[in-house]
């Protein structure tokens, strides 16, 4: 049997599972003796599926799918975020689920990946509403996640306030306040200083060493950015503040230019709210047109499959930070590579928020909570070992960064398969 035999799940090339599948069969070549357990990685451990009935304000019922998706627990937990999105799907998830097998492991977490989601669009939900699909979605899912089966995060659409509700019901549902269940918490619940920037400051951390062995000087470096919320919109003041001009951002509303830089200050309160189509501060241009934009840093920061053949031929880039998981499809990335443009992965690039998540987890376990400062600093250093592991790996077989981020990533996962041995 292979993963092609999967019975609920037919990926395409460019689709969320075909892009994973493609990146391990990429890096089988890399294993060795391990090899013989890669199927491990093709197939989920678990997927529940759930349905999420609520009552509306109106007092009519709605129903909406919701996933939750163990891929792999060999080295701890499962991890991994939740996305309320209407395009969410079973496949979608699972692919998720997988890259963060493979994140949580190239920055050396001692955890698995899971990844969850609803089919629903929050934006037309009202507060109330929002809360009961939270409520619900964590109590159906409840008999497989907690502090230590697996632990829910935030991620697209979802929020600090997602979190207390998960937090809220889970412990509701169980006697008693465990707050390490879920990570992105408010600060006052067991939440940790710096996760709310974490992942945009992963990206900064990690595409500044990339800069830096470019020869890239970002003062003055031109950056555009797909994707305009918690991860694009941090990152873009990080490479702000170090002198490099956001010169496009593109979110589901539009897309804004300015080949002066954009200004953050005035930008960034819009986005929040409304978007940033309505900024007067930059033209507005196709969003086609985003893709062939003058400039140096690419920050694709939305969804997955953004980044095609076509846009990577047409980039200007000399360097992509992925902040977003999977937005680049494999025949882009053999293009990319081709043409010399140099990618940070998504499993390094935007393992940031796992890693302070990984911090809040630790803290609600021992009550004991650490300053910003000394969350920055840790956060910063794992990034860059990590990074410069994966880098001398890349070095050493002359291959990709995301490959050589694989090898690093299914070595420690494979080992500790091979270690704990199946059952029975
Ligand atoms: P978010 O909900 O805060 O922001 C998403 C952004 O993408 C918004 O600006 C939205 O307008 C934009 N967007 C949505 N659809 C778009 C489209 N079709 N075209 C252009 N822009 C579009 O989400 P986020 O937390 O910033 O997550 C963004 C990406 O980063 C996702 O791929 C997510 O999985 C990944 N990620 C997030 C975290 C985290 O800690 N939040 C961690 C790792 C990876």
């Amino acid at each position: 049997m292979s993963a092609a035999d999967l019975s609920y799940v037919q990926p395409t090339p460019n689709s969320p599972w075909g892009t994973y599948l493609s990146q391990v069969d990429r890096v089988v070549p890399y294993l060795g003796e391990l090899s013989r357990w890669v199927e491990t990685l093709k197939r989920p451990k678990r997927a529940l599926i759930v349905d999420v009935p609520i009552e509306m304000d109106d007092g009519t019922i709605a129903h909406f799918e919701g996933y939750r998706v163990q891929h792999n627990m060999s080295r701890g937990p499962g991890k991994g975020g939740v996305r309320f999105h209407p395009d969410v799907t079973l496949e979608e998830v699972m692919a998720l689920s997988a890259w963060m097998t493979v994140k949580t492991a190239a920055v050396n977490l001692p955890y698995g990946g899971a990844k969850g989601g609803i089919r629903v669009d929050p934006k037309k939900l009202t507060h109330k509403e929002l809360e009961r699909v939270t409520r619900r979605y964590t109590s159906e899912i409840g008999i497989i996640i907690g502090p230590q089966q697996d632990i829910p995060a935030p991620d697209v659409n979802t929020n600090a306030q997602i979190m207390a509700w998960m937090m809220d019901t889970y412990s509701m549902n169980v006697g008693g306040t465990a707050t390490g269940v879920v990570t992105g918490k408010p600060l006052h619940l067991g939440g940790s200083l710096g996760r709310v920037k974490a992942t945009g400051r992963g990206v900064f951390v990690t595409g500044r060493e990339a800069a830096r062995r470019l020869g890239l000087d970002l003062r003055g470096a031109r950056i555009a950015v797909q994707g305009f919320g918690n991860v694009g919109s941090v990152a873009a003041e990080l490479f702000a503040e170090a002198g490099a001009k956001i010169v496009a951002v593109q979110d589901h509303t539009g897309t804004i230019v300015n080949a002066g830089g954009l200004d953050l200050k005035t930008l960034l309160p819009l986005a929040r709210t409304e978007g940033v189509a309505g900024f007067k501060g930059g033209d507005v241009i196709a969003n086609e047109s985003f893709w062939d934009v003058a400039c140096d840093i690419l920050i694709p920061a939305a969804l997955e499959g953004q980044v095609t053949a076509e846009r990577a031929q047409k980039t200007q880039a000399r360097l992509v930070l992925e902040g977003a998981n999977g937005p680049t499809v494999p025949a882009a990335d053999d293009i990319l590579a081709e043409r010399g443009v140099l990618v940070v992965p998504d499993v390094i690039c935007n393992a940031g928020g796992v890693t302070v998540s990984y911090f809040e987890w630790v803290q609600d376990f021992s009550s004991f909570f650490w300053d910003e400062d000394e969350i920055n600093q840790r956060l910063d250093r794992i990034m860059m070992n990590a990074l410069n592991q994966i880098w001398d790996t890349a070095d050493r077989h002359r291959i990709t960064l995301r490959t050589a981020t694989f090898a690093v990533a299914c070595e420690r996962i494979l080992m500790a398969r091979q270690e704990r041995g199946l059952y029975p």
